[in-house]
């Protein structure tokens, strides 16, 4: 039997409250056969941690998180945990550049019998997925910006060939997979501002060359603004979109309204020899300890993680315990007792994680 080894980072705020179930409902999901099994080893890192040791994402995690087959991780940060400069702690993005996760995969998708964010029909059924360059952008130098007296602040923004090349190949791959999955022809749209910046017209002439090896997906190139706008009116109209590190941020939690909540909206930080599963949301002060969290864009992590081991380990009992996870989350996020606050139910954590395992069970 093959053992998955699992870093666990519990995270700060709601963080340990969502982490604890998906683990619980990970050893239910994968209890009922014999291909695999999963040892999981909980790392410290984050806001909390920095405050009582000064360090927010120890070497020694890192090392230890590089040592498994995958990473689980919450939610990092609180915003009255500050660095001298006036930012927060972002041990979750100090952690991708750690372990070179390139491509941010934040999948969008509507619930049967769950949210409603538009009233179109053609709604009911979204679908897309958004790749979000993960190491560099205006992440890239993000430790670098200056205030010069006080007067003005300069932040840079960083693309490589080198970097965007191996993004685009993912997200092409990406886009074949679904076009095979769903039976239809795929498409990649690379979404920037080549109407203004060089940088962007640089990103846009390495996704054209790219295009070229992959004649099977049709390619085409949007500006950020036009597709924010098209993000609300017209979402079904997308498939796969891959766009630099900020505007990817910002458009990840658009697609997670259309979800209906950041509670609902999972996500994977991929590279080509780690990955990292975590929701789009963080760590939510505002509701930490209350027992209101949602837990199911962390599920729905754990899922795709399930997913991610399947199919790079020839591992096809992990994919099925993944979609049965998924499904089993979409199923409850139908059901009262599945219906977090966040979208107009009464349930709090307990609730969802119950009726989510009463949905695997079934
Ligand atoms: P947030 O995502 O934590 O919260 C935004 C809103 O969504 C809040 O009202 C919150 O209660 C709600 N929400 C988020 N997750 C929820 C869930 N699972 N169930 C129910 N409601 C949920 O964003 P924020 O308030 O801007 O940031 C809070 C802290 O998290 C900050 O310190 C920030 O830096 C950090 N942060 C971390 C990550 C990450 O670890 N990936 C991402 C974003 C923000």
């Amino acid at each position: 039997m093959t053992t998955f080894k699992i870093a666990v980072f519990d995270g700060d705020g709601i963080g340990p409250e969502i982490m604890q179930p998906t683990v619980e409902l990970l050893k239910h999901a994968t209890a009922n056969q014999k291909k695999f099994d999963l040892s999981f080893t909980s790392l410290p890192a984050g806001a909390a941690h920095y405050e009582q040791s000064g360090e927010s994402l120890p070497a020694e995690s890192v090392r230890a998180a590089r040592d498994c087959d995958a990473i689980l991780l919450s939610a990092m940060g609180l915003p009255h945990i500050r660095k001298p400069d006036g930012t927060e702690m972002v041990p979750q993005i100090d952690l991708r550049f750690e372990l070179g996760l390139f491509a941010g995969v934040r999948p969008v998708f509507t619930f049967p019998r769950g949210p409603r964010v538009l009233s179109d029909e053609r709604a009911a059924t979204l679908d897309f997925v958004l790749v979000r360059e993960s190491i560099e952008g205006l992440f890239a130098h993000k430790d670098e910006g200056v205030v010069v007296d006080n007067e003005y602040a300069t932040e840079t923004l960083r693309i490589t060939r080198e970097v965007s090349k191996k993004l685009f190949d993912f997200s092409f791959k990406l886009a074949q997979q679904r076009a095979k999955r769903l039976n239809r022809p795929g498409k990649l749209m690379c979404v920037d501002k080549a109407n203004v910046f060089r940088s962007f017209w640089f990103f846009r002439e390495i996704f054209n060359e790219c295009a070229a090896d992959y004649p099977d997906i049709e390619p085409s190139a949007m500006y950020v603004d036009a597709v924010a706008m098209k993000m609300v009116q017209s979402p079904w109209d997308f498939d796969v979109m891959v766009t630099e590190n900020m505007f990817g941020d910002i458009l990840s939690d658009l697609g997670a309204g259309l979800m209906g909540s950041l509670g609902l909206a999972p996500s994977a930080d991929i590279g080509l020899d780690h990955a990292v599963f975590q929701p789009c949301h963080g760590s939510a002060p505002d509701i930490a300890g209350k027992g209101l969290a949602n837990p199911s864009a962390m599920v729905l992590s754990a899922a795709m993680m399930l997913e991610y081991l399947g199919d790079n380990n020839q591992c096809p009992a992990a994919a099925t315990c993944g979609e049965n996870l998924r499904d089993a989350v979409m199923q409850a996020t139908g059901m009262e007792k599945g219906k977090g606050r966040d979208i107009g139910g009464t349930a709090g954590t307990d609730d969802i994680a119950s009726t989510i395992q009463s949905c695997l069970g079934a």
